[in-house]
């Protein structure tokens, strides 16, 4: 009796400490609602790992953990092929560096602000502990557009971004990567410039590069196959399986894509992509290659894909969630799935969703998720696969090797069976079995926490 008043005491105790630390964050950051949302998220998720241990209240730590280290924010003025002088803000959120390297992505998306930039940032520093390797949290991006813009003019901009960004990154300080917008052609136009003004080589500066300069093998791949391979791990844990399974990806650009090859590998069937314009429905299985040709070749929208395919369906405008299927796998943005599309997966029979995009989910869809007993892994553990490769490349940099394919990929497996037992062991020890929001976020938080404990008030 009295051990359960303590322990009711400690997490009133602890909710009130998030809850103040939870103010000061809507204070400090107004209007920006996908950082307050990522958050919350995070301090609803933490709080019996507060209540067991007072240090982390006594270390101010709720507090540190988020208010970034240093955000950035610059001027990216280019040229357009009429002549025209456009201009664009670029940012760099570093967010934590206690455990290594700041290390996350750039986003070039017109959607991108100062409150996209820190939600992301912010996830970032637990899914990269997650990972178990040494790389601490950060992200950026800009609201520059490449859909459209030709070869030189991304170009262009992305040597005026890397101009600024420069002064700020390097192989052991921040170490950026793709993100939405981001891909294996702006890699090689930032590597290029900064490589110019730094005159000198330091290929770990940035990952997700092309092969011939020190890109990693299945980095392109990483993402999509970690996410299934999560999913997999998910399934497996409940006595399910992925073979035979009917899966709707949202998106078409590079996680789908890897996703939608590694489900079909394994005996599943995906039979929805889409991109911001609509949706493609093919019964038979969506062809993986005609869309890497669409997207990552000839930079086309999917609706293309049914002139090639005519026996398949295209939705303007369609919503992919009120598609019936076993598995959902969100591969687009932030806020995809709202509560009614996820009492419409619900209600379709959904067994399992599993995020390959970044907080897809709002929380009231969570919410449904776990009402419903719908397996859900969320996108810190799901779609770690990208940025552990990144490190892995970043490994292999340092020691100016490569190592094969198939060693990246069973390195791969091998992190993502890990992220999974981690969450759900941590989800079980702290009361919430089975919730793997919890679990990530408790697991990855007490690496971070305590590394920041130990390294004193900084
Ligand atoms: N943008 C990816 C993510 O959201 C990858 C980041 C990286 O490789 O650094 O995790």
């Amino acid at each position: 009796m009295a051990q359960t008043s303590t322990i009711q005491n400690d997490t009133k105790a602890a909710e009130e400490y998030a809850a103040r630390v939870f103010e000061t964050i809507k204070q400090r950051n107004p209007g920006e609602t996908e950082f307050h949302q990522a958050v919350e998220e995070f301090l609803n998720s933490v709080i019996p790992a507060l209540a067991k241990e007072p240090k982390y209240e006594a270390n101010g730590i709720l507090e540190q953990l988020t208010e970034p280290e240093r955000l950035i924010s610059f001027r990216v003025p280019w040229v357009d092929d009429s002549g025209a002088v456009n201009v664009n803000r670029g940012y760099r959120v570093q967010f934590n560096s206690a455990i290594g390297p700041y290390k996350g992505g750039l986003r070039f998306h017109p959607s991108v602000t100062g409150s996209i930039v820190k939600f992301l940032g912010f996830e970032q520093i637990f899914k990269n502990s997650l990972t178990g390797l040494p790389i601490g949290g950060g992200k950026g991006g800009s609201d520059f557009d490449p859909k459209g813009k030709s070869d030189a003019e991304v170009m262009r901009f992305c040597q005026s971004f890397m101009t600024e960004l420069q002064k700020h990154i390097g192989p052991d300080t921040d170490v950026p990567a793709g993100d939405i917008g981001v891909g294996g052609r702006e890699i090689g136009y930032l590597f290029g410039q900064y490589k110019r003004l730094r005159g000198a080589y330091d290929a770990g500066t940035l990952t997700g590069k092309g092969l011939s300069y020190g890109g990693s093998l299945a980095r392109t791949e990483a993402t999509g196959y970690g996410l299934v391979y999560f999913t997999v791990e998910m399934l497996e844990a409940a006595g399910e399986t992925i073979r035979g399974k009917k899966i709707v990806v949202s998106g078409s650009g590079n996680v789908a894509i890897y996703a939608i090859e590694k489900a079909h590998e394994l005996g599943a069937k995906v039979i929805v992509c889409s991109d911001s314009a609509g949706f493609v429905y093919d019964k038979e299985g969506i062809k993986v290659e005609t869309v890497k040709q669409l997207k990552e070749v000839e930079r086309k929208r999917i609706s293309e894909y049914v002139i090639i395919h005519p026996s398949a369906e295209y939705y303007a405008g369609g919503d992919v969630w009120s598609v019936p299927c076993d598995i959902a796998l969100p591969c687009a943005t932030q806020n995809e799935i709202n509560a009614d599309q996820a009492r419409a997966l619900v209600k379709n029979g959904v067994i399992a969703v599993a995020e390959g995009a970044n907080m897809p989910s709002t929380l009231e869809a969570v919410d449904i998720y776990h009402e419903n007993k719908v397996l859900f892994g969320p996108a810190k553990a799901a779609n770690a696969g990208g940025v552990a490769v990144s490190a892995l490349e970043m490994a292999q940099n340092s020691t100016r090797m490569s190592w094969t394919f198939q060693t990246v990929d069973e390195h791969l497996q091998n992190i993502m069976k890990d992220i999974h037992k981690n969450s759900s062991n941590a989800a079980s020890e702290y009361g919430a079995s089975g919730n793997l929001v919890i679990g990530s976020n408790i697991a990855g938080f007490l690496k971070v926490a305590d590394t920041m404990i130990a390294q004193g008030i900084i």
